[in-house]
């Protein structure tokens, strides 16, 4: 029969799903353990029956719950509150799901703001859904986490999670554990590039130049991103983003780390962190555009990003 898994998607893109898949060789040793008896993204399940017949919405009942993406509107708060009743054990899957992601950046404007600017009166070839409708779920007041709402029994970060990571916590708790969590290092951790702790002083660049490289030559040939002027949130950045081969995947892309795996731990305040790891190598923070913005720009939720009150003359 094996561990019955329930698997839904809330405010995500399915870019999580996917690295489910791409767990590749060790999806074939975990499927004869698993049965999914739901997981909208890939097998047709309905709330309400398979015809309709229901009157009440049900997901079934499942050792293991995974969710991915934040709570964004009602039907997502719903849907998180079915799912944590239903499962022994929940897994917050990715980086929307664990801090908010990405879609929680909208965080830094009241609701009315975003609805007006996307939805409602903008000029568009392509004619808006009517976000005022009364069959669209209404939107919570805030883009939030799912640890926000329900109790989260583990937590696999990551804009996607890298596969290797969700079939080793898979695999523990199939062994009988009940927590899974990576260690708790930073991206610079895993970063082969040199560093000499200091920069050349001055601005911080935006990415519209190149970073200073020899293609041909490999990533400890290369000097840090930050120590190049540019802006890299590797110092507060969990690591793990290219799984069990360590090198931080965007830096092996010769671009910088944008803090997709969120923070190193329960409680970091990467922004304050991030300003000092900044200075410490001679970068004045305030020369970064955008920075709240930035520096937050996976983790909206926790109250990392609020709206702002309106600024004079706005
Ligand atoms: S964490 Fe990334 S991949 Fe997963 S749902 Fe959010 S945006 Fe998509
Ligand atoms: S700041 Fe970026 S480039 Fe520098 S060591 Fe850290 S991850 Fe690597
Ligand atoms: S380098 Fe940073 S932004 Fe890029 S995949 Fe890794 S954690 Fe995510």
């Amino acid at each position: 029969m094996g561990v019955t898994v329930a698997e839904e998607w809330l405010n995500a893109c399915s870019g999580c799903e996917i690295s489910i898949l791409n767990t590749g060789e060790a999806l074939l040793d975990l499927l004869p353990h698993l049965n999914f008896v739901h997981i909208p993204v890939l097998l047709d399940h309905k709330y309400f029956g398979q015809t309709g017949e229901k009157t009440a919405f049900e997901i079934p009942e499942a050792v293991v719950g995974i969710i991915s993406g934040g709570v964004r509107n009602e039907e997502h708060q719903h849907v998180l509150n079915e799912m944590r009743q239903k499962s022994k054990i929940l897994i917050a899957l990715g980086s929307c799901a664990a801090y908010g992601g990405i879609p929680a950046q909208a965080n830094m404007f009241k609701n009315d703001e975003v609805l007006d600017k996307v939805f409602r009166g903008s000029p568009s070839t392509n004619p808006s859904p009517n976000p005022d409708h009364p069959d669209v779920p209404k939107w919570t007041n805030t883009v939030q986490a799912l640890d926000e709402i329900v109790k989260v029994d583990v937590t696999i970060p990551g804009c996607p999670p890298h596969p290797d990571w969700i079939a080793d916590a898979i695999l523990a708790l199939l062994a009988g554990k009940t927590a899974w969590s990576l260690p708790e290092r930073s991206v610079c951790d895993t970063c082969p590039v040199i560093r000499e702790k200091k920069s050349a002083g001055g601005p911080i660049k935006r990415g519209l130049t190149n970073l200073d490289f020899d293609p041909e030559a490999g990533l400890d040939k290369m000097r840090c991103i930050n120590e190049q002027n540019f802006f890299c949130m590797g110092p507060v950045t969990l690591a793990g983003c290219a799984g069990k081969e360590e090198v931080p995947r965007c830096v092996q892309a010769r671009t910088p780390c944008r803090g997709c795996f969120g923070p190193i731990r329960k409680g970091a305040r990467p922004m304050v962190d991030m300003m000092g790891a900044l200075t410490s190598v001679g970068l004045d923070p305030k020369t970064l555009v955008d920075r709240r913005a930035i520096m937050n720009r996976y983790i909206g939720g926790h109250g990392f990003l609020t709206a702002l009150p309106a600024r004079p003359g706005k």
